[in-house]
């Protein structure tokens, strides 16, 4: 039986990138101080958490602690969300995604794919499995659809999906910052003997960078992507924190985001929202702030 403490719980985990080589070069200060499993402090303050991951941590221990367990609950008919927030190059999608088809560098989408196949072979053969994948992107609170049809093989949806964002555009990195992408898989089982069906639904997302925009400079199309997606996270911390207190209403309307994933937030749902967090002395108060939106989900 599902644990009621549990199943309304959110959980966050936050995780720290290595500093990368131009940090490095420039002699950044590494800022984060780790203490025991779940607290890191910064300049002194504490921020605590479900689990901290240090800078050193592998693909697969943090697989392993933050997102393994949800593949079962989903499987017991559950629906769950897990989701990258963070700045710009923290980790987002090294975390979500990482090196699709390298079996040491691959993120938690791809693991949670095998893991779903290896546990549907491994149950009652009287089971008929149905599992529908889509990988869509909204871009200024437009969706757009990065799959046409279904395709045989889920790994290669996830880069058919990458491929049609890339030729959409002219710099990947940047609209990656600037869009959240959604990875959502449905999965229905029928008993052939007694007819008792379940369903379940998990959405694995990489949210767009949290970064605050210049006040100066940005005009046009930068302003209106830095206003919406800037609406569209506070949204989700407004949604968050809101389950997180318990109040009767949750403002799941105020975006297409949160309208999405209104029925697999919060509730009975299983969501765990994952911080991602640059090491460097350089983003210091990008990095305050991202710990500060873990905290509203407790
Ligand atoms: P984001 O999606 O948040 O913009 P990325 O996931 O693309 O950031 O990460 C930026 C860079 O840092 C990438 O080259 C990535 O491989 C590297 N990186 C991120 N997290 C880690 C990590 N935990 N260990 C090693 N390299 C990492
Ligand atoms: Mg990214």
């Amino acid at each position: 039986m599902a644990d009621p403490e549990e199943s309304t719980a959110i959980k966050v985990m936050c995780r720290f990138r290595p500093l990368n080589r131009s940090e490095q070069a420039r002699g950044d200060k590494y800022i984060p101080r780790f203490s025991g499993e779940d607290c890191v402090q910064i300049a002194g303050k504490p921020y605590y958490f479900d689990g901290v991951f240090q800078s050193n941590t592998t693909q697969e221990q943090f697989y392993n602690a933050a997102a393994q367990k949800i593949v079962r609950d989903v499987l017991e008919g559950y629906n769950g969300t897990i989701f990258a927030y963070g700045q710009t190059s923290s980790g987002k999608t090294h975390t979500m995604e990482g090196k699709l088809h390298d079996p040491d560098m691959m993120g938690i989408t791809p693991r949670i794919v095998q893991d779903i196949f290896n546990h549907i072979f491994s149950m009652d053969e009287n089971l008929e499995f149905h599992i529908k994948v889509s990988y869509f992107e909204i871009y200024l609170d437009k969706i757009r659809d990065l799959l046409d049809g279904i395709p045989e093989e889920v790994l290669d949806a996830i880069d058919e999906g990458k491929n049609n964002r890339i030729v959409a555009v002219t710099n990947m990195n940047e609209h990656s910052s600037r869009s959240h992408s959604i990875f959502l898989i449905n999965i229905k089982q029928e008993n052939a003997q007694t007819e008792q069906k379940l369903t379940g639904k998990l959405y694995l997302v990489d949210l767009a960078g949290s970064e605050k925009v210049g006040k100066t400079g940005a005009e046009g199309t930068v302003l209106d992507e830095a206003k919406m997606i800037n609406k569209s996270l506070s949204s989700l911390g407004n949604v968050i924190s809101a389950l997180a207190e318990g109040t009767a209403y949750v403002p799941y309307r105020d975006s297409k985001m949160t309208r999405i994933l209104q029925d697999s937030l919060g509730g009975n749902c299983r969501t765990t929202m994952v911080i991602c967090c640059s090491p460097s002395e350089f983003n210091e108060a990008e990095t305050r702030s991202t710990l500060l939106f873990g905290q509203r989900a407790k």
